[in-house]
């Protein structure tokens, strides 16, 4: 702050400098002025004189007082016109009088006598000329020779200034400043002047530099005070901005979605999460009422709570998780809510995968128990029946027939179960082997055969030269095994199922293809997850736990494989997978 008062200090004083020179100038310009109003009034009173003497050289009483000589009369007219003399004969009573007229008086053919105007430049005179040109006393003066005649007297003086131009000088020892115009042409022709004492000036200077000065100091300080007093405001603004800059940014990078919405129910902020969440943008909700902007705002004002502080209550009450439907789509979005002033400040993160996961997951159970519960119903009726020892034989094999069947399908189902937890752990074995693909393909449809009816015809469609396949035989079957279980199962009324080999580029292809139910386009991504059914209710009355084709992504996947699915409803489905593939032997 100094090193901007300092300056200023500078500047202020050189201003108060330069304004006092001004005042001197402008006392200068003031005599000149006054000298003027002066010249003019003299002027007109000169004019005045000379019409007078015009008038009184055409005068009777004049002309007789001259042609009789009569001095009494001419003196007494004299003195009633102070600029006029009456002359007649030798002019030795104008001995160094500044004549401005002379007027001669005829009588009987010859110059009887003159009319001669000659100004009175005396004190009475300054007064008049000073009255009338309404100027300050004292200030104006006639200058005779070396004289000063004024208001209050007559002076010598020491220097007489040039024409026009304000000039020191001095008078009876004292200083002036002072500018002249002469009255006449001769060179020292009584002049008429202006005067003004030089410490009256200097005063006057002096005053107006210290006014200035004093203002302008009084302005830095009342800047540098200002300045002293808001600059913590300042830092503190500034302070604030930073951190509301930094907040914004935090709040922009944030993976969670924000939004705020005031007391009167209009959304305030909509951070990028919350844009990339829900794809409304924040355009479109910033500004508008939240009932209109927010899709599912009553679901959410309804279920989610205000805390009045971050973290209030037990934390995992607070949040909730609700279903958000935007452009037809539905997000569960988990919500925690805490009152800022007058404002609600909403954190959410998009739940839909977990809560889908949660959804299948309860599923699961449900059809676990299910297709737990059958086999166990069977195999304890099919005992309790056998404790009964007067049974046919035939009767008796059906039952252990059916024990077996049943057994061997709890079996299949603890298996499967044991293999995703496998899977989800990665601690499934998977060994990296090379086997021969039409044996296996064989191997697998004739145990499916012994197990269909005759509506269900499953033909092998194999070319005449196979390639080994690298991978895990028995992991293989699992996959193929999966695929025509599945075939038979969703194909209700039976029908003809393929099962092919082929070599495509280095890869050994597997298909399984079936004429039976079909997948809609839009589940068939959706099928390979875990647990997903496409009838979680069984209403079709076919059971499973959506866990098989999840089971065969994550082998194939292990193989280095890839596995897909084409389907028509109604048409049936094929589905395919491939495995590395080894070189043929070139034949001899
Ligand atoms: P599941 O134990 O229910 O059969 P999967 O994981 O093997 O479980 O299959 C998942 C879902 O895919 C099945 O519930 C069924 O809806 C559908 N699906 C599988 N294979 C077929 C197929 N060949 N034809 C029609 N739908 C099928």
């Amino acid at each position: 702050m100094l090193l901007l008062a300092l300056p200023l200090a500078v500047a202020v004083w050189a201003f108060g400098g330069f304004a006092a020179k001004r005042e001197r100038n402008n006392a200068d310009q003031e005599l000149v002025r006054h000298l003027n109003s002066g010249a003019s009034v003299y002027a007109r009173l000169l004019r005045d004189a000379r019409r007078n003497a015009e008038r009184l050289a055409g005068s009777r009483r004049v002309g007789r007082a001259f042609a009789q000589s009569d001095e009494h009369t001419l003196r007494a007219i004299e003195q009633a016109h102070p600029w006029i003399m009456l002359l007649h004969g030798a002019a030795g009573r104008l001995q160094g009088r500044e004549v401005e007229a002379r007027i001669d008086v005829i009588g009987r053919g010859r110059t009887i006598g003159r009319v001669v105007v000659v100004p009175p430049f005396d004190s009475r005179l300054v007064r008049t000329i000073a009255n009338e040109a309404r100027l300050p006393d004292g200030r104006l003066g006639f200058l005779l020779d070396h004289r000063l005649v004024r208001e209050d007297g007559v002076g010598p003086v020491g220097s007489r200034p040039k024409a026009g131009k304000p000039a020191d000088v001095r008078m009876q020892g004292l200083e002036y400043r002072a500018v002249a115009v002469p009255l006449g042409e001769q060179r020292d022709a009584p002049a008429l002047i202006t005067v003004r004492k030089r410490s009256e000036i200097a005063a006057a200077a002096n005053d107006v530099r210290w006014r200035v000065i004093g203002i302008g100091l009084g302005l830095i300080g009342a800047v540098l005070v200002t300045a002293y007093a808001v600059a913590p405001a300042i830092a503190r603004s500034r302070l604030s901005r930073l951190q509301r800059d930094q907040a914004e940014r935090v709040l922009a990078h944030l993976g969670d979605g924000v939004f705020v919405v005031d007391q009167d129910g209009v959304v305030r902020l909509w951070n990028q999460a919350a844009e990339a969440i829900t794809g409304l943008r924040a355009a479109e909700v910033r500004g508008r009422r939240a009932e209109e902007a927010i899709p599912s705002w009553t679901t959410i004002a309804t279920f989610v709570p205000v805390a009045d502080r971050p973290g209030d209550g037990d934390a995992p009450s607070s949040s909730e998780t609700v279903p958000v439907d935007v452009a037809g789509r539905e997000l569960w979005l988990s919500i925690v809510a805490v009152a800022l002033d007058d404002d609600s400040v909403y954190t959410f993160r998009d739940a839909t995968h977990d809560r889908r996961l949660e959804d299948l997951r309860s599923q699961f159970v449900a059809t676990i128990s299910h297709e737990l519960r059958t086999p166990l119903a069977s195999l304890h009726g099919a005992a309790m029946t056998l404790r009964e020892h007067d049974l046919p034989a035939q009767t008796q094999d059906d039952l252990l027939e059916m024990i077996a069947e049943q057994s061997n399908r709890l079996a299949n189902l603890v298996e499967e179960i044991l293999v995703a937890g496998q899977l989800d752990s990665g601690s499934l074995r998977v060994i990296a082997d090379s086997f021969d693909p039409e044996e296996l393909v064989r191997g697998v449809v004739t145990v499916a055969r012994s197990r269909v009816g005759e509506e269900t015809r499953i033909e092998v469609v194999v070319p005449l030269v196979v390639p080994k396949v690298h991978g895990d035989s028995e992991r293989t079957r699992q996959v193929l095994l999966n695929f025509l279980d599945n075939a038979i199962k969703y194909s209700p009324s039976g029908g003809r199922i393929e099962v092919g080999l082929a070599a495509v580029g280095d890869r050994l292809r597997f298909s399984v293809q079936d004429h039976g139910l079909g997948i809609p386009v839009g589940e068939q991504e959706r099928i390979f997850d875990k647990f997903y059914r496409l009838d979680p209710d069984q209403r079709r009355g076919i059971g499973g736990t959506g866990l098989g084709l999840y089971i065969c992504r994550e082998l194939v996947r292990s193989m280095h494989g890839r596995i897909w699915v084409e389907s028509e409803p109604g048409k049936g489905t094929t589905f395919a997978f491939e495995l590395p593939a080894e070189p043929l032997p070139v034949p001899v």
